[in-house]
C-alpha cells in the first residue's frame, strides 16, 4: 500500500509538473492515441470474471403467455399485470434471466429489490411463470421455483391470495417452506427446511437482508406470521 502511494504520487507530481508548463501539442494525441491502444485497461473494462450488469426489462403480459395462470373473473386483469425479465443469480454461481409477473403497480418494487439480490450474488434456484407447471402451486414448489401472480385462492381458505393480485412472491420455496403451526410442510424435499434462523443457500431468515430489502418497499415477509409461517411469502402490505 505505502508503495503504490508512493508511485501515485511520483505520477501526479510529474503531471502537475507537466501541467504547470505550457503543454506541448504533440502530447494530445499521442496520449490520446496510448489511450485508445489499450481498451482492455482496468478502469475501462470490467474483468473477464465480473458477471455482466443486472437487467431487468418490464413489458405488457399477453394473454396468451397465462394460460393457466389468469382466467376472466380474477381479481385484477391480466392487462394490469406486467411481465419482468430480470437478471438473478443462480445456485449454480452463474448469472441467469428470469421472468416474473407482478400487477403493473409494484413493478419498481420488485425490480429494487432484485436488483440488490443479484448485487450481492444472493442464490436463487430458479424462476419461470407458474404457467410452466399449469399454475400448480405444489408442483411449482416441488421445483423450487421462485414465481408471483397466480390467480389462486389463499392456501385453505376461500379468498383470493395476495398471488391474484400479482402482490406477493415466493422465492426459493423449498429452502423457504410453508410450515404449519405443528412444524410440518406439504413437501419432503423442504423438511429440512422448516427451523428458522438456519443457514443454507437462499435460505431466508428473520432480519436478514432479503427480508430488509422487501421491507423497505413496503412488502412484508410470510415468515413473521403467528401460527404457520410461510418463510418463501413476501406480499405488499402483508397478507
Ligand atoms: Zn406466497
Amino acid at each position: 500500500m505505502k508503495r503504490a502511494a508512493t508511485m501515485a504520487f511520483v505520477v501526479l507530481a510529474s503531471v502537475s509538473c507537466g501541467a504547470a508548463e505550457p503543454v506541448p501539442p504533440a502530447r494530445v494525441p499521442v496520449t490520446s492515441t496510448t489511450a485508445y491502444e489499450k481498451p482492455a485497461s482496468p478502469a475501462a473494462t470490467p474483468s473477464p470474471t465480473a458477471p455482466p450488469a443486472f437487467k431487468a426489462k418490464v413489458s405488457n403480459v399477453s394473454r396468451d403467455r397465462l394460460p393457466y395462470s389468469w382466467r376472466p373473473g380474477c381479481p385484477v386483469h391480466y392487462r394490469d399485470l406486467r411481465l419482468i425479465t430480470l437478471s438473478y443469480w443462480g445456485f449454480d454461481g452463474k448469472p441467469h434471466t428470469g421472468e416474473l409477473v407482478v400487477r403493473e403497480t409494484v413493478t419498481d418494487d420488485i425490480v429494487t429489490v432484485f436488483r440488490k439480490l443479484y448485487g450481492w450474488r444472493w442464490p436463487i434456484k430458479q424462476m419461470k411463470l407458474v404457467d410452466a407447471y399449469k399454475a400448480d402451486d405444489f408442483d411449482s414448489i416441488e421445483a423450487d421455483n421462485t414465481s408471483a401472480f397466480n390467480c389462486r385462492r389463499a392456501t385453505g381458505s376461500s379468498n383470493w391470495s395476495n398471488h391474484a393480485y400479482g402482490e406477493a412472491i415466493d422465492i426459493n420455496p423449498r429452502e423457504n417452506p410453508y410450515v404449519t403451526a405443528s412444524g410440518s410442510t406439504a413437501h419432503e424435499n423442504a423438511e429440512k427446511f422448516t427451523e428458522r434462523p438456519m443457514k443454507g443457500k437462499g435460505v431466508i431468515n428473520p432480519g436478514d437482508k432479503v427480508v430488509k430489502a422487501f421491507s423497505q418497499v413496503g412488502w412484508e415477509w410470510g415468515g413473521y406470521w403467528s401460527g404457520a409461517k410461510d418463510y418463501q411469502h413476501f406480499s405488499k402490505g402483508g397478507g
